[in-house]
């Protein structure tokens, strides 16, 4: 019996290292990007329709776009156009992933729908396959599908899976409004060019410090090895952020760092009590539209129902 539809929970990611060479001939930047999923989710729904169309609901519903950008229905399209269907499919997004949040929320979602529409579709596509449409689809996108905690060279979208002891336990201030990914890199290099400062080897690495504090599970030698190339351009862009990192500290977190390209900011906290703890501080701080708590590694894109 072929299925009516089919729903995908994917996560959200933080990066634990993000570092930065200078911009490629392409206008890209070569990465050494740790990802580590995270328990905030969107879940995408994939459904047969006579024509492709995308819905979203959730608090930033308003801020996605519904055409044919949209990396979910990119990710149907480009799935489709592969093993010979048509993308008869209405995607609903239930969003609860920030937008432009620096958490990759469209790329999960485009990871989302690829898995959805494959499962609708009985495509038989190998997990190595799939892997490579999403990195047609974005730098980020691979991850997404993958899940857990990854490194990411090249543009990030190389991945190799890397383990991880324990569960790790974060605090997320989510900004009002997004910053645009592109706009923070830009920053990036002017701020470098401004400063003479070297943007350091063409293939950044892995630090070998945070390696060890992800597979022994110690988040008080993580908190230390954290490192985002990209926060001095999000702060520049997006002064405030400043404040609100100062206030995750002062409530006590392990770590105070912008997520990505931001504007969300991540806090990591020594156990889940710490973390409702420091989220209360937060909240109470009145530096951020939202605080939300969670915990990762989890896995990645999932069929769900
Ligand atoms: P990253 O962390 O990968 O840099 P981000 O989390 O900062 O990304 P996204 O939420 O992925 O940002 O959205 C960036 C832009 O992508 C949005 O402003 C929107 O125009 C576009 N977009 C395309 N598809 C989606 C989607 N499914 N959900 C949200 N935004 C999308």
């Amino acid at each position: 019996m072929t299925a009516q539809s089919v729903t995908v929970r994917v996560p959200a990611k933080v990066n634990v290292q993000l570092a930065v060479a200078g911009p490629r001939p392409d206008g890209f930047h070569n990465l050494a990007n740790v990802f580590l999923a995270v328990s905030l989710y969107d879940r995408v729904t994939a459904t047969p329709a006579d024509e492709l169309r995308v819905t979203c609901s959730g608090p930033d519903a308003d801020q996605v776009p519904l055409d044919t950008s949209n990396l979910a229905a990119r990710a149907a399209l480009a799935l489709a156009e592969r093993y010979g269907r048509d993308a008869r499919v209405h995607l609903h997004i239930d969003k609860d992933i920030p937008v432009a949040g620096g958490m990759a929320g469209g790329s999960a979602d485009g990871a989302g729908a690829l898995l959805a529409c494959d499962a609708l579709w009985g495509t038989g596509a190998s997990r190595d396959e799939l892997l490579g449409i999403c990195a047609e689809l974005g730098s980020d996108v691979p991850f997404g599908l993958l899940g857990g905690v990854a490194l990411g060279l090249g543009r990030g979208e190389r991945l190799t899976p890397l383990e991880a002891g324990g569960t790790f336990h974060w605090v997320f201030g989510l900004a009002d409004g997004g910053l645009s990914t592109p706009a923070v890199y830009a920053e990036c290099d002017r701020l470098r060019a401004e400063a003479g400062t070297d943007p350091g080897p063409e293939q950044p690495s892995a630090s070998a410090v945070l390696l060890d504090a992800l597979r022994v599970g110690d988040a008080g030698a993580l908190a230390g090895a954290v490192a985002n190339d990209l926060q001095e351009a999000a702060v520049s862009l997006r002064p405030s952020l400043a404040e609100t990192l100062s206030a995750g500290s002062a409530a006590g977190a392990l770590a105070a760092m912008v997520s990505g390209s931001g504007p969300t900011t991540a806090f990591l906290a020594k156990s889940a009590e710490e973390a409702e703890r420091v989220a209360a501080a937060l909240r109470a701080s009145g530096t951020c539209r939202a605080v939300r708590v969670a915990c990762g590694p989890v896995p990645g894109a999932t069929v769900v129902g």
